[in-house]
């Protein structure tokens, strides 16, 4: 997968006047560089800030937010007001805003020298009301905006700031996202129906289709060659099955093609797919599932979602570009089955065929069975099980006017015993804040039955992508009661339709 980061800028403002007199300002625009070079050197946000002169009157500050919306490498603001910034000279530049903002309220010294402190160090150092003043005026305004609370050198807000930075980039990646989907969805199931015109103005997504015989062409047109290269690199890989050695070789024609020609039908690496040759009435023939390329799809950071399921290719996807680097991965992922035993449940959660094993660290095994529904051919797919430890699970449902999202962190668990009968990969976790209370939220919520499994971000970074959208988010976590959880969706919807306007 590309880094998502590298080319990618947060352009570090700071508010200042020229009431203090070039000497101020000349100390204002050090000790921000200051700032700006302790939030870039640090290893917890993965994209360059970017220091830019001090701001000191509307039309420069106007200017800078134009600047930073047309420029495509700045995926979000970070505002610093050292001195008083009358904010009123902020309106027009905010107003004009369209790139995420993050207001930092810090200061440049640590400790406040007692001993020494005179008006001169007052009047440069005031941001403890400088950024109140900042923080009035947005809030007037309606900017949606993260607020970071600590000095620069401070780890946990050097964290906070990497995570925002990650759903920063996830949503300009979002932006540029193209989806392919491949047949309608799966017929009869409402959820991963929506509004795909409507993914576009508020998520950012283009979503098309394309008719299955267009892959099904590109699959014949895959060089034997290129098969046999792939097939080496599986033997590498993964444990091939021995018994099934023979046929993983005979069948990969299939496997590996789809992969191609989705980046093909999609036209850029950071296209995300959904696909439905399973349910698919067209001639497609019968033609074998790609489960295997389609786990390796999403290990290589592309989005998926089973039965033409859009909105969620769409959270695989940008799992995968809001984790990039860090250990874990993004996968679709299914509510299967459940372990009911009192005071120790548990959720199974697997797909026909399509687990991604970024969620693994162990060697999967390659395997091909018969897959039980359909006319199909038997499907070759990687099996194991997903690494114990924290997690989030995370939804997209369509509400008719509004999409929502809703989280529910969980933690990955060691199943109790072996299972080696399911043909498939899965996972085995505990949702917070307890099983019944989980499910009894999520219900509530009509959240989908397909979800994102991410074990490389948490519950923040979905929060800021939330914020920044301006998308609604319920949340299920340690906190949760069903009782003030239930009123959330209620409280929601009449906030998210006045907020839309008409
Ligand atoms: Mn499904």
């Amino acid at each position: 997968m590309h880094n998502p980061f590298e080319t990618r800028e947060i352009w570090f403002l700071t508010g200042d006047q020229g009431l203090y007199g070039p000497e101020t300002l000349d100390q204002v625009a050090a000790q921000s560089r200051t700032i700006a070079k302790t939030l870039d050197a640090a290893s917890d946000i993965p994209v360059r800030i970017v220091w830019k002169p001090v701001l000191t009157d509307r039309d420069a500050i106007r200017e800078v937010a134009l600047a930073a919306n047309a420029d495509p490498a700045c995926v979000g603001v970070i505002t610093w007001m050292h001195t008083f910034s009358p904010a009123k000279m902020w309106i027009q530049g905010l107003d004009a805003l369209a790139t995420p903002l993050l207001h930092l309220h810090t200061q440049a010294n640590v400790e406040a020298p007692w001993s020494t402190i005179d008006m001169d160090f007052m009047n440069l150092n005031q941001a403890a009301h400088g950024d109140r003043e900042f923080g009035y005026i947005a809030t007037r305004l309606g900017v949606d905006r993260k607020t970071v609370v600590g000095h620069a050198s401070d780890e946990t807000v050097q964290a906070k700031i990497g995570r925002w930075a990650r759903a920063a980039t996830g949503w300009a990646e979002m932006h540029s996202l193209k989806l392919a989907r491949f047949g309608d969805n799966m017929r009869g199931v409402a959820v991963t129906e929506g509004d795909k015109t409507e993914a576009e103005p508020r998520l950012g997504v283009s979503v098309n289709t394309w008719g299955v015989n267009d892959l099904v062409e590109v699959v014949d047109g895959i060089e034997e060659s290129a098969v046999d290269e792939l097939v080496a690199e599986y033997e590498e890989l993964y444990d091939v099955v021995p018994e099934r050695a023979a046929a993983a070789s005979a069948t990969s024609r299939c496997a590996t093609a789809p992969g191609r020609s989705w980046a093909c039908a999609a036209s850029s690496r950071t296209a995300a797919s959904a696909r439905s040759p399973r349910t698919s009435r067209t001639s497609a023939g019968r033609a074998r599932l790609p489960g295997l390329a389609v786990q390796r799809l999403m290990a290589d950071g592309y989005g998926f979602g089973a039965e033409g399921d859009w909105k969620t290719a769409i959270l695989v996807r940008v799992a995968a570009v809001m984790g990039y680097g860090l250990p874990g991965g993004a996968s679709l992922m299914e509510d299967y089955t459940y372990d009911m035993t009192p005071g120790s449940e548990k959720i199974l959660g697997a797909h026909m065929l399509e687990v991604s094993p970024a969620l693994t660290t162990a060697k999967p095994s390659l395997e091909i069975h018969p897959l039980g529904i359909g006319d199909r051919e038997d499907p070759v797919r990687l099996k194991f099980t997903a690494d114990a430890g924290p997690a989030v699970v995370v939804a997209l449902s369509d509400m008719r006017e509004r999409f929502r999202l809703v989280a529910n962190v969980v933690e990955v668990v060691e199943p109790d015993e072996e299972s080696p009968k399911p043909p498939v990969a899965c996972a085995v976790w505990e949702p917070a804040p307890d099983f019944a209370t989980s499910a009894e939220c999520w219900l509530t919520a009509g959240a989908a039955h397909h979800t994102v499994m991410t074990t490389a971000v948490g519950l923040e970074v979905w929060e800021d992508l939330a914020t920044i959208a301006d998308i609604e988010l319920a949340i299920i976590d340690e906190s949760t009661t069903v009782r003030s959880f239930a009123q959330e969706p209620r409280t929601n919807q009449v906030f998210h339709r006045l907020a839309q306007g008409f």
